[in-house]
């Protein structure tokens, strides 16, 4: 009998791993809290063999397509001047084919290449997991309780899957001491797939950008800052928080907190990272910021997603019994060397001090200037593509086809 698998989350990591189970024949469930796919979002990364797991979808052309187009990113001091630029691709570390696109775009585009063979329910989420020998007994907040073969938690750094199967979230938490808020605000500086980043002060960063197709922009505030305790569900008490941080700073902070305070959106977390000693117990697994989540810092986070719904899927389809200590030794080395650019990377985005942030913009400037430009540029990028290009996706889809051969 074909097996039925369930994914909680439908935003990068739960739709591609619908696609690939589908791709070899699994049945599919996709359960996601909101009441709706989530659109929009901040940029993200597609890079090294995630880009290949998007060509083997045959979906790169559509994600190209609804690429974020950004032309590149200045540096600006208090008064507003540009002090140093870099194209979208050299700030971004980016090359090849590696691209950039909306979280809710790239949502947008695997939905619609699974929509028609995955079952999605949205408004609900998963309350209790009774594991059997045979399947997953799971009940939900709102639907009739089911059965399925396996059920994989795609459903983000706080995810629901992982409290129910491996404990509080505290417990798989690696923190940086640091905080990103979101939002999106008017494009008051009429950006043009351009964006602007302003170290306002030691340990606290601001940027703001807007995207190819998109009317508006998006202002986030970093920061630095030890263990912070507020209400997750306390909204307005977050952009108190964020405003009192930024509060008295120079340049055109003053007018994006108001523009924060008024967004219809907004998002607020510790940049932090998931480690688990294990991913998986019993037919419960967990995959993308779920189980590894490497931190906005890293840049890395929607390509580890994507490859691991790959290489989850695939070793399903080779062996469902062996599948997830396999999908754990293929991907653990990955998630770990992605994982580990994260504190760095961080360093640069938020300088903890005036001197940093100058050299760092000075160097920038001169960019252009130095001699051996090209092997300085190679050099800092190196990191990041090392990570991104650090696995080699198995070939399943021989393995997938000589499964079904040999059930046929
Ligand atoms: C501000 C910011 C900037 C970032 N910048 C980058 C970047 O530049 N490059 C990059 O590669 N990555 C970046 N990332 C990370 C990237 O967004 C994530 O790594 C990526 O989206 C992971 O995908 P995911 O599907 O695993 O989780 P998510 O995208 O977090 O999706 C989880 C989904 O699960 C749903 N959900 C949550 N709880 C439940 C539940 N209990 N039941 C059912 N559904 C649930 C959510 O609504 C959501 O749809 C950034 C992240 C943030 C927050």
């Amino acid at each position: 009998m074909t097996k039925h698998i369930l994914i909680s989350g439908a935003s990068v990591a739960g739709p591609a791993l619908a696609w690939w189970l589908h791709h070899h024949g699994f049945r599919t469930t996709v359960v996601e809290r909101a009441p709706s796919l989530r659109e929009g979002g901040y940029k993200v990364d597609i890079r090294g063999v995630a880009v290949d797991v998007v060509r083997r979808m045959g979906l790169l052309e559509k994600v190209h397509a609804a690429s974020t187009g950004m032309r590149g990113a200045a540096f600006v001091n208090k008064r507003g001047k540009q002090v140093a630029t870099l194209d979208a691709d050299t700030f971004g570390f980016r090359h090849g084919d590696d691209t950039e696109i909306l979280r809710g775009d790239l949502a947008r585009v695997l939905y619609d290449a699974t929509r028609a063979n995955t079952e999605y329910v949205f408004g609900d989420w998963i309350t209790g997991l009774d594991q059997q020998a045979d399947g997953v007994e799971v009940t939900f907040a709102h639907g009739a309780p089911r059965r399925f073969d396996l059920v994989a938690g795609a459903d983000g750094l706080h995810s629901g899957v992982r409290a129910l199967a491996f404990g509080p979230e505290e417990d798989h938490l690696r923190r940086f001491d640091a905080y990103i808020s979101i939002s999106t605000v008017p494009n008051g500086f009429e950006l043009d797939r351009w964006e602007l980043l302003h170290s306002a002060a030691p340990g606290k960063m601001v940027n703001v950008y807007s995207t190819a197709r998109a009317a508006d922009a998006k202002a986030a505030f970093w920061f630095t800052a030890p263990e912070l305790t507020y209400d997750r569900r306390d909204v307005d008490g977050q952009k108190d928080l964020v405003a009192d941080r930024f509060a008295g700073l120079g340049w055109e902070i003053p007018a994006l907190l108001e523009a924060m305070r008024a967004a219809g959106d907004f998002y607020f977390d510790p940049v932090c990272q998931i480690v688990m000693d294990r991913w998986s117990t019993g037919r419960v697994t967990l995959l993308g910021d779920a189980g590894y989540c490497p931190s906005p810092a890293s840049g890395q986070g929607t390509s580890l997603a994507l490859a691991g719904a790959y290489v989850l899927a695939g070793e399903l389809a080779s062996d469902f019994a062996k599948a997830l200590p396999r999908y754990e030794a293929v991907m653990r080395p990955y998630a770990e060397k992605n994982q580990a650019l994260a504190k760095t990377a961080l360093r640069g985005i938020i300088p903890q001090s005036r001197a940093f942030a100058w050299f760092n913009t000075r160097m920038i400037r001169l960019m252009p200037y130095l001699p051996g430009r090209n092997r300085v540029l190679e050099r800092m990028s190196r990191p990041i593509r090392e990570a991104a290009n650090a696995l080699v996706l198995p070939d399943y889809a021989g393995r997938a086809a000589r499964r079904s051969t040999s059930e046929g």
